[in-house]
């Protein structure tokens, strides 16, 4: 048990360590706090060292790239529709939309043009936002999370994928983000699943993940900053978790709820490093599974790229396909 840095979720100073290097076996110290369950990264980097970095060679470092290739395209606006198709409820009525981390604006381009949702982006690295706006034609913002404090419009909905694990200041952000919804407007969250297992033990734990989140761990951030809970779901695979909030002004839930939430997850969190050992891991019969629908994906990618490698031909394709979709029928969609 160590006495170190306080826990970025509830301020508790007892943790133990989990792990102490990264999945390519550079020095990162993972801690699990013993108060809630959260994991995470001690000591944290500076928040300037970060800005830096995520503004610029955050995604040169990540995939070797100053903006997405068509493949990066094609995968990611797969993943949108899958994204958008889980929250069909919310897209109904031509919602004014903000996805937060918008990356190379694929998110942003289904939104617009398969749900037919008024969106737009905020994106802190040049090369990405750039390729969002000029190639794809995309209302993108550049810009850090912290340039939400400065905006005054709200929102009907907020997306955030993959983005608040990699943030110093979690709890600020989830505030943040709360503050640009419009009384009932929603917030959906995704994050790296801490319980997943679907990744080998030495692959867990990426440098730019600052904290790992659970259902519990994510839900208690949410109602400490106003919000409720309404729905959450786990990935196929087990590896993201996803957790839609409101924004209730007329019945916040009372924020004393919260610790409530993280009771005995830190017990659970640990069993389940635990029994995630190598041995179990690639004993598994997901392991080659999992090895070859990451081939034929790849092969997938590359016959779908050599047929039209223009970013926004590659999504115009994907929308046309799941435009009738039972998940896409019957919303507002403009023409492509
Ligand atoms: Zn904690």
């Amino acid at each position: 048990m160590s006495l170190s840095s306080a826990c970025p979720l509830c301020a508790g100073r007892r943790h133990v360590p989990l792990a102490s290097v990264d999945r390519d076996r550079n020095p990162l110290r993972n801690v699990l706090c013993q108060g809630c369950g959260l994991v995470f990264v001690d000591p944290q980097p500076t928040r300037e060292a970060l800005d830096a970095w995520y503004t610029q060679n955050y995604r040169l470092d990540y995939k070797g790239v100053l903006e997405p290739k068509p493949h990066h395209v094609l995968r990611a606006g797969r993943v949108a529709i899958d994204r958008l198709a889980r929250i069909r409820p919310l897209l109904l009525g031509a919602p004014r939309v903000l996805d937060v981390g918008s990356g190379g604006g694929e998110m942003l381009y289904m939104l617009t043009h398969l749900a037919g949702t008024r969106a737009e982006g905020l994106e802190p690295n040049l090369g990405y936002a750039r390729h969002a706006r000029e190639r794809l034609g995309l209302p993108v913002h550049v810009g850090t999370i912290d340039q939400l404090g400065q905006m005054s419009d709200t929102f009907d909905l907020v997306t955030i994928h993959h983005v608040l694990e990699h943030l110093p200041h979690p709890r600020e952000a989830m505030a943040l983000l709360s503050a640009r919804l419009r009384p009932g407007g929603h917030l959906v969250v995704e994050v790296p699943n801490v319980e997943a297992t679907c990744q080998a033990p030495a692959h867990t734990f990426h440098r730019a993940h600052l904290t790992t989140w659970g259902i519990p761990t994510l839900e208690r951030l949410g109602i400490e900053c106003g919000l409720t809970p309404v729905s959450a779901a786990t990935s196929p695979d087990g590896g993201n978790i996803d957790v839609v909030f409101v924004r209730d002004g007329a019945r916040p839930l009372p924020a004393d709820l919260a610790p409530a939430r993280t009771a005995g997850y830190a017990d659970h969190v640990a069993q389940v490093f635990a029994r995630h050992t190598p041995l179990r891991h690639y004993a598994s019969p997901a392991v080659p599974r999992r090895l070859f629908s990451r081939l034929a994906r790849s092969v997938d990618e590359r016959i779908a790229c050599r047929r039209a490698s223009d970013p926004r031909a590659l999504l115009d394709a994907l929308v046309a396909a799941a435009r009738g979709t039972v998940a896409f029928r019957g919303l507002a969609s403009s023409a492509v």
